[in-house]
């Protein structure tokens, strides 16, 4: 089906769209950060709703019927994001739940990498990707330097012109000590899908690879099958992807190492995220997981294509946006995000601006590593509850501007 086709497909979308009640509580709004965090369904609310109203009790500890049920909700979702990721050897893998993508990574590079490096070991890290996914790497630096452990940390090499990783000069990096390499599945920032199946094939088999997906879980299916996402973690948050705020997991198999065993006491675990985090789960199967990334992907593509038609703006990532009239493949390849710099209005102006229209976006540097705040632009994150005719208004108030 052509991406235009379903952004008409509005009978579909509008049924989806109704199931947002915050939405339909303020139409005058246009909420345009899913990519900060996803607007939550009536499925998702009442899972919530009716766990904490009929069975509301702590996991593993208790011995009555509230407490079980909750334990056996927390194994049925571990068993569902397996499934949901199209893991082919579940039997292999674990899943851990954390408040979201930031904790996860944390956990995978305290918890797991820092036991298996040694001195003269090297790393392959994101510079360019969100700091999420670089801070804890470094800190895993720190630690071991702490301990007399000499950890090289090198930069997975970026290309500005396409948004994408440059991986002709990755294999290049690649050596006999490389022993990790932490990428992105869809940028934060350029909405492109990182090309982690190029980072397999110059790392080789036997390297482990941590993938964020936070921007790509309930935007696109992951299939970890197949031999395109032969990857070893995957973090992902629940809140960007229709679950609660606080909510996100960590899928690690164990077949490159010993197995990630979060350390220390555990704690009682958000157990209603948990909940919610099946049910968004459920829901998005429901409504088709194919059928979203092609609604999201065609009304991104709108944007775009219409957006790089305003000399005024310039898409990042997009090399050729203020010449408009190139056809770039990038534009189809954005799932769900487009950032932009105006000419002469500052980003944060700009993010007022469009507020005062009724637009909700990011302005600001974007949790970007290395890019400093007044190196602001504007974000606009799309998710299935968007609309063409939310993204034709924004056109014509980013037209008015320019
Ligand atoms: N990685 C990426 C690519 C992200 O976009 C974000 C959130 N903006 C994070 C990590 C952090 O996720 P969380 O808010 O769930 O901690």
């Amino acid at each position: 089906m052509r991406a235009e086709a379903l952004v008409a497909d509005t009978e579909w979308s509008r049924s989806v769209r109704a199931q947002f009640p915050i939405l339909a509580a303020h139409p005058e709004l246009v909420y345009l950060d899913s990519a900060a965090t996803s607007q939550k369904p009536q499925a998702v609310l009442d899972a919530a709703h009716t766990y904490l109203t009929s069975g509301n009790a702590n996991a593993g500890r208790g011995t009555y019927p509230w407490a079980n049920r909750t334990t056996e909700a927390i194994e049925r979702a571990r068993h569902r994001v397996k499934e949901f990721l199209g893991d082919p050897r579940p039997d292999l893998s674990g899943v851990h739940f954390t408040s979201g993508a930031t904790e996860g990574l944390r956990t995978v590079a305290r918890d797991w990498l820092a036991e298996q490096l040694d001195d003269g070991d090297e790393i392959l890290v994101p510079y360019a990707d969100h700091r999420a996914n670089l801070d804890p790497w470094l800190e895993v630096r720190s630690l071991l330097a702490a301990r007399g452990v000499d950890v090289r940390v090198r930069a997975l090499p970026y290309q500005e012109t396409s948004g994408d990783y440059d991986h002709r000069a990755f294999a290049g990096l690649v050596g006999p000590r490389t022993r990790f390499v932490a990428a992105t599945h869809v940028h934060h920032v350029y909405g492109g899908d990182m090309n982690v199946h190029r980072l397999r094939a110059a790392v080789g088999p036997h390297v482990p690879i941590c993938l964020d997906a936070a921007q790509s879980v309930g935007h696109l299916p992951l299939r970890l099958g197949d031999p395109a996402l032969d990857v070893d973690f995957v973090v992902f948050s629940g809140h960007k992807a229709f679950a609660l705020p606080g909510t996100g997991a960590v899928w690690a198999r164990n077949t490159r190492g010993p197995a990630l065993r979060p350390g220390g006491w555990q704690g009682t675990p958000n157990t209603v995220g948990v909940v919610s985090l099946l049910a968004a789960l459920d829901w998005l199967e429901d409504i088709g997981a194919e059928r979203v990334s092609a609604h999201v992907t065609a009304l991104t593509t709108r944007l775009t294509d219409r957006l790089r038609g305003l000399p005024a703006y310039e898409i990042l990532g997009c090399p050729a946006s203020l010449a408009s009239g190139t056809a770039l493949p990038q534009a189809q390849r954005r799932h769900g995000i487009v950032t932009f710099r105006h000419r002469d209005i500052p980003s944060d102006d700009l993010g007022f601006i469009l507020y005062s229209h009724g637009f909700m976006v990011r302005a600001d540097s974007l949790c970007q590593a290395g890019v400093a705040s007044k190196d602001g632009s504007v974000r606009v994150s799309l998710h299935v509850y968007n609309t063409a005719e939310e993204v034709d208004r924004l056109l014509t108030a980013l037209t008015s501007l320019s």
